[in-house]
């Protein structure tokens, strides 16, 4: 049959989304799920998956279609996707904005060499944002983009409020600053600081006995996370945080603004809103491990990002079903 065999790579909060957005795609079936730790401590929804050692994952070359990546950006995908890629077709959603073009080139030389097609930086932001803001930027080239982000869970700051002596738990939310987005959907296309974008607040659980003011003062003066910020520090009860805090909620706009002639004002919009980024993100990476298997089968190979993947290829219908009920 053709049923496109995918495997995991990784099981966090990517590998699990992946595992369910798999399960709604009936030309795709799941083959298995590589993992770093010992394969039998993960507990997945079917017991009859196989689990298996991530270092053994090229005996499995065969076997799998297209490989999705779902190690964390900072420490296990710039080792594991060149790796990966040199026996797997390949998807990830490496998102380390920086460092994208070495990463880049690093998967092309990898994949190129053994006759793969590895698709990079898929998700949300990167990827579906950046089309966004390419389209903005190619249709109104006279124009401003303006990316806003949130109300959302930030991991790394979420990180960063844990690492403060006398933090037992926390969770941080990035806010558009509402005034912010106003001015830009109205066109006014203004210069904006990091503080006028965007608010932080945090919510933390103190150490018994902490110094609840010396806390605050550490977070919000602490260089590159929030100095740079109106941070609010809300002091609550760990009950509160695993009841009310527990989910992974995002999402954000690209707002692009322009002009044609002198007078007409042009703005195109694109939002999210989202109860769980790691569902959503893993949901996009299961439509591209679609496109990247269609591509392979094409002939292609080396590195592509989301600007050079056709929008028909991340559908399961064909292109004929596609014209009649989409366009
Ligand atoms: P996790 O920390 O949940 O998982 C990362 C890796 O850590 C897993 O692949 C897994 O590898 C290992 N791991 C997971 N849980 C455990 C555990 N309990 N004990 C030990 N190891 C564990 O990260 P996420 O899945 O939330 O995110 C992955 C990356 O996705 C992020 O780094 C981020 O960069 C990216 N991302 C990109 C977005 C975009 O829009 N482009 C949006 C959201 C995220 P193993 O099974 O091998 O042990």
């Amino acid at each position: 049959s053709d049923t496109i065999r995918v495997g995991i790579a990784g099981y966090g909060n990517l590998g699990r989304g992946a595992l369910a957005a798999l399960a709604r795609c009936p030309d795709m079936r799941l083959a298995g799920v590589f993992t770093r730790r010992d394969p039998t401590s993960l507990r997945l929804p079917d017991p009859a998956t196989p689990v298996l050692p991530l270092d053994e994952a090229a005996a499995h070359r065969d076997d799998i279609d297209v490989m999705i990546l779902c190690g964390g950006s900072k420490d296990d995908l710039p080792d594991q996707g060149p790796e990966l890629a040199r026996s797997f077709t390949t998807v990830d959603s490496y998102d380390t904005h920086a460092r994208i073009p070495r990463y880049f080139e690093a998967i092309d030389a990898a994949a190129r060499a053994h006759g793969n097609l590895s698709i990079i930086a898929v998700g949300w932001d990167p990827g579906l944002f950046s089309i966004n803001r390419l389209m903005g930027e190619a249709i109104l080239p006279a124009g401003a983009t303006h990316t806003f982000w949130g109300k959302g869970l930030s991991q790394g700051h979420s990180d960063a409020i844990r690492r403060v002596p006398g933090v037992r738990a926390g969770v941080q939310y990035t806010i558009p600053v509402p005034e912010a987005v106003a001015r830009v959907r109205a066109g006014e296309q203004p210069s904006l600081s990091p503080r006028e974008k965007h608010r932080r607040e945090c919510l933390v659980v103190l150490e018994p006995g902490a110094d609840a003011r010396a806390v605050e003062q550490a977070i919000v003066a602490m260089p590159d996370y929030f100095a740079d910020y109106d941070t609010t520090v809300r002091f609550i009860d760990e009950a509160t945080l695993a009841r009310e805090h527990a989910g992974m909620p995002h999402g954000g706009f690209v707002i692009r603004s322009g002009q044609t002639a002198s007078a007409e004002r042009q703005t195109m919009e694109f939002s999210l809103k989202l109860d769980s980024n790691p569902a959503f993100t893993s949901s996009v990476l299961v439509a591209y491990a679609r496109a990247a298997w269609r591509m392979k089968a094409a002939g292609e190979t080396g590195a592509r990002t989301v600007f050079d993947v056709a929008p028909g290829l991340l559908s399961p219908r064909s292109p004929e079903a596609l014209r009649q009920a989409l366009l």
